[in-house]
Formats: C-alpha cells, structure tokens, sequence
C-alpha cells in the first residue's frame, strides 16, 4: 500500500522525455490512453504489492507505456505461425494462398483495372466474365458466376432457382458447418421451403421420388464436409439423384462444400469427389468454396448449365453478395495453376500441405528440431514424435494423415504455460497439446517462420 504514494500523475508522465517523444509521433488521446492504462497497473500492483519499487521509477514506466502504446497501435489483424497441423484451419484464416496470387494482388490492388470494362468493345463489361471461361475449362460446366464466398452461392442459387417452392434434401445431408451456419436456416433465408426426406442414416431413391409434388423446384445434395455417417447407411448418389431429376423434371442442385478439382486418390487415404465428376454425371448446379480444398481466396463457386447461372446473373440478391476485386485476382491466378494438376499440387500450399508424404514430413521436423536447436537456448528442448495432422475447414473429416511431430519442451514451464506464452509473442505461434505434451506439426510450419518461431521460443526461456 505504501506505494500508492509512488505512482506519478499523469501530468507528470506526460512530461517525462520518453513520453514526449511518444506524443510527437501518434495522437495524444492514444499516448494518454497508454499512459492511464500503465498507472492502472501499477495502482493495482501496489495494492497487490507484487511489484518492486522500480517499477515506479520514470525509465520503467516509460518503458511500459511504450509496450503499451504498441499494443494500442498494432494490427489486430496479424499474421500467426500455424504449428497446429490443421491444414484449412478456419480459426487461422483457412487457406494461405500461393505465390502466383501474389503477384496477381500487387497489380491490381495498385491499379485501374478492367474489371468491369470490355477492352474489346469499350463497353461496360462484368467483373463475373473474368474467372468464368476458366471455370468452365477446369470443370467441363457450361458456365460459372463467383460470388463472396459458398453460403453466398448456395443463398443465390436456392433464390434463384426455388424461392416460393420446395427443395428436397435428405434428413442426412441437413448439416451445420461451423460458426452456426445451418444449410436449414439458409433454405429458409432464400425463401425455400425444405423437404427432408429420408433418415439421418439412410435415404433411398423412392424418398425423393415420393416428395415431388407440383411445387417441387429442386433436388438438393449436400457433401457432408465435417462428419461422417457410418455404418448402415444409404447415400444416393449424384448419378442417381440426376437420374431421378430427369424422370420428375426437376434440376439437381449439389452443395459440394470444399470444391475439390483434382485426383486424390493414392495422394489421400479417403475419396473425394471432384467437380468435374458432378458435372460429368449431369448436375445442374454445383455450388463450393475457394478457400477450402481448392486453396485460393474466400469465395463461393457456382458451375452449371447456363440458364440457371444466367439467372443468377440477372438476381437481385448478386449485388449484395458480389466479390471484390481483390478475391477475383487471387482466385483466377489460383485456377490458372489447375490447368497442369502437377503444378497445382506443386504450387497451391493447401494441395501441398495435404499431400505431404511422412518420409517427408519427417525430413522437415528433423531439418527444423536441428535448426531450432541452434538458435534456441539450452533450457528449450525438441524431441520427434510420431502423430497424425487434420485436413480442417470442415473438409475430409475422417482423414488422420500420418505426420512427425515436434515436441516442445522449456525448462520450468507447463506445457500449458509454453501454449499460452507463444499465443501472446508479438508473431503468435499456434501449436496443440496432447498428452501432456506441447507440440508443432511441420506440416503447417512454412519456411518462413522458422526464425520467428525461434525468436519466440527464445523468449520463452528469457
Ligand atoms: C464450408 C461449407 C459451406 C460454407 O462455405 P463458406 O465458403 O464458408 O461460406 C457450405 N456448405 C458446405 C457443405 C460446406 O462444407
């Protein structure tokens, strides 16, 4: 309690050079928000008599207002290192692009651009012309429209396509993909009414053949992104969904989630469908997001048969969900990669951190456990072991792929405390804990952060 008496006034803070200095570069509203943030601390310090008087004295409360105004000012959007082996993950903004994006962003964030003029007729053009051709290339689908992102797409393409009238979807499909986004509630938003049909585990070709009805506007498929059924199960299939469509004259709509454009098969141990095999089996309107499996910005992806889009086209609703011109750039640099599926696999980070083999993986965790080692104190120690890393964003939710972890180990911390501290660095490090170990999966990790992860981890020990 005695050193209440020592805490300054803010006047006298203000004076104070460190702080001068301060007010000559950023508002002064925000150093004098700093400054009584500061003197709150060192109230509660003292009445907590946790602090020594040091910290009373004008070089430590400078030094504190500095740190403080430094946290006032920074982003609060940031870049983290992900160590956590979730590929898409959500939480950490889903998918980083690749390099070819970059480029494509510079340019046109700087500059005029066409994007929604025709250099051919020097007419007012559409900015939804860009990625179209080159959407139709890659799926084989007749045409293509983009909007911000997939619950966008499937809200446009239930208005435009079923508003007043039924969709039919199975009990089993109704799925809530995270951040409470319900496919149920967006039927309802669009102004659909929803025809489950069908169990929660089973649905058979008749349930969709008995809830047609005249009002009937669409069949509707969803992937099941983020769980899976098990068991005794049914799914009918897209050819078989298409087959019944043409029989009751009604267009199939899938809702594919992650938009997956190439062959997986002997890269992951579990099947995912790619758009081209729903085109190909004849579905009206497919509907997938950019930042999932496909790797690129956040976007919703709508291919199909051209009246369909055509009308989304011409949809009041487009306005109010149309991309900007940012997304466009990044997204068509990210397809253009697809053209040639080695270089997409090679070239789209979310496509590489997936396919990452283990003898791989495992050369990674040993080059960086040995380049941390070098440029982390003794009291840091790394240790291998073997685990698995997620897909993430909802995607393939049953897929472990087999990884080699790198344990993190600081001498006189908890796992948690080790967790919790590299959350708080100035370039956040995500890891995971798992049995009472902290952990980083190189999976995630990109050459970039290995020397701020081993600023980080540095720290730690300090
Ligand atoms: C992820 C997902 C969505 C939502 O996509 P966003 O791009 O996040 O809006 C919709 N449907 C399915 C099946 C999904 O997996």
């Amino acid at each position: 309690m005695q050193q209440l008496k020592l805490i300054p006034k803010v006047d006298r803070v203000l004076e104070w050079e460190g702080v001068r200095r301060l007010l000559s570069e950023q508002p002064r509203e925000l150093v004098l928000k700093a400054v009584r943030q500061v003197l709150d601390l060192l109230r509660a310090g003292a009445r907590a008599g946790s602090l020594d008087d040091a910290a009373f004295a004008e070089q430590a409360v400078c030094t504190a207002v500095l740190r403080e105004l430094r946290m006032l000012t920074r982003p609060s959007l940031r870049r983290v290192i992900n160590g956590s082996g979730i590929v898409i993950h959500t939480n950490l903004g889903r998918s980083i692009l690749p390099e070819a994006a970059r480029d494509a962003l510079n340019t046109i964030a700087f500059s005029y651009s066409n994007l929604e003029f025709d250099l051919d007729q020097g007419v007012r053009g559409s900015r939804y012309s860009h990625v179209e051709a080159l959407l139709c290339e890659l799926t084989g689908a007749e045409a293509a429209i983009v909007v911000n992102n997939n619950a966008a797409a499937v809200l446009l393409t239930l208005s435009a396509m079923a508003a007043g009238r039924e969709a039919v979807v199975s009990r089993g499909e109704l799925v809530e993909i995270g951040g409470s986004f319900r496919i149920p509630e967006v039927m309802r938003l669009s102004g659909v009414t929803l025809r489950e049909v069908g169990t929660t585990n089973r649905t058979h070709p008749k349930d969709y053949q008995n809830a047609v009805n005249e009002n009937t506007a669409v069949f509707l498929k969803v992937h099941c992104s983020n769980f899976a059924v098990l068991g005794f199960t049914k799914e009918v299939t897209a050819e078989e969904m298409v087959e019944l469509g043409k029989q009751a004259g009604v267009p199939v709509l899938a809702d594919m989630g992650s938009g997956n454009l190439v062959d997986l098969s002997g890269k992951l141990p579990c099947p995912e469908p790619t758009v081209q095999d729903f085109v190909r089996a004849g579905v009206d309107v497919i509907t997938f997001s950019g930042d999932k499996l496909l790797g690129g910005p956040q976007a919703g992806i709508i291919v199909g048969k051209k009246p369909f889009i055509e009308a989304m086209k011409k949809h009041q609703l487009l306005r109010a969900l149309r991309m900007d011109k940012l997304t466009l750039a990044s997204l068509e640099a990210t397809l253009a990669l697809y053209r040639d599926e080695m270089v997409a696999f090679k070239e789209v980070p979310t496509l590489r951190m997936l396919t990452a083999t283990l003898p791989e993986l495992t050369g990674r965790a040993r080059k960086i456990a040995g380049q941390l080692r070098r440029r982390t104190p003794d009291a840091v120690s790394f240790k291998l072991t073997d685990g698995f890393s997620q897909a993430g964003g909802g995607t393939l939710p049953l897929l472990n792929l087999p990884t080699m972890l790198i344990e993190v180990a600081v001498e006189g911390l908890s796992p948690n405390d080790i967790e919790s501290r590299l959350r708080g660095m100035e370039i956040p490090v995500i890891g995971r804990i798992s049995k009472n170990a902290f952990l980083l999966d190189p999976r995630t990790l990109q050459d970039d952060d290995l020397q701020d992860l081993a600023a980080a981890l540095t720290a730690l020990a300090g």
